[in-house]
């Protein structure tokens, strides 16, 4: 890693916040990963680097490094300034969903190269396409496999007499699979049958299923051309939002614990043993 004073990088921001009188903490999406910077002066009304730091905007940047807080983004140049998503009240929301996903996924310092293509790209197709919740529940899954939460919808992740079921989940049945998050992905209807009091545990149709797994790997030009229909995606989305809860919770429960142990002082080495 380079120490230099000052180190340019793309970046898409992802979320803005007031700070001081005229200052703005921004929280950038960038192929070195999620940064914070600071833009002083960006809310004057003369400040050259105001536009270029909107939401949802990419941009050239350049920061400056500082040992006290923020990063300083001493210059901002758009690339793309995705204006709809500011001036559309649809595709804007989609797009703060989209960013708060990562944002909240990724950890500060964390992301790298494919999470910035996948973000530019989403970016890119909310300003223009037309099936907006087919293209989020890509952009879902794919966010989930390259955070280390992959939905498994090929095998079952069901457990019987303590082994793991691990069936092949293929459509053309018609009783429901199920999506169990705990255990990260789908289960045969056999396991979603004997499971499916067992908390956390939804039905998922096979339709359902089968355009999941579409979306976990189909690029969206094909993804596209699927018709669906409008229950199917109310499905999709209701058991997307399901396992995305279940992990965002676990992890603020994870991120409890861990605050308690480091007030216990378990957490740094230097006092153990
Ligand atoms: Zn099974």
């Amino acid at each position: 890693v380079s120490r230099k004073r000052v180190y340019g990088t793309e970046a898409i921001v992802i979320r803005r916040r007031d700070q001081g009188e005229a200052d703005r903490v921004i929280t950038l999406c960038t192929p070195m990963g999620k940064l914070e910077g600071i833009a002083k002066g960006v809310r004057k009304a003369r400040s050259r680097n105001k536009g270029h730091l909107e939401l949802f905007v990419h941009s050239k940047v350049s920061l400056a490094r500082s040992r006290s807080s923020w990063d300083v983004i001493t210059q901002a140049d758009t690339v793309s300034p995705h204006q709809p998503l500011r001036g559309d009240l649809v595709r804007g929301t989609y797009a703060r969903y989209a960013a708060e996903l990562y944002d909240r996924f990724v950890a500060a310092g964390e992301g790298g190269p494919a999470l910035f293509e996948l973000m530019q790209r989403m970016m890119g197709y909310l300003c223009q396409e037309e099936r907006l919740s087919l293209l989020t529940r890509a952009f879902e899954q794919r966010l989930l496999t390259m955070v280390g939460f992959r939905t498994e919808l090929d095998r079952c992740v069901g457990e019987r007499a303590g082994g793991l079921c691990n069936r092949e989940l293929v459509g053309g049945r018609s009783e429901p699979f199920g999506l169990d998050p705990e255990r990260g992905g789908a289960l045969c209807p056999d396991c979603f049958r004997a499971g499916q009091a067992l908390r956390n545990v939804i039905p998922l149709s096979p339709a359902a299923l089968i355009l999941m797994k579409a979306c976990q790997r189909e690029s969206f030009t094909h993804l596209r051309r699927r018709s669906t229909s409008e229950p199917l995606m109310a499905e999709l989305e209701r058991a997307a939002r399901h396992y995305i809860t279940y992990h965002l919770e676990r992890d603020v429960r994870s991120g409890a614990f861990l605050r308690q142990l480091q007030r216990e002082g378990r957490t740094d080495p230097a006092q153990r043993g």
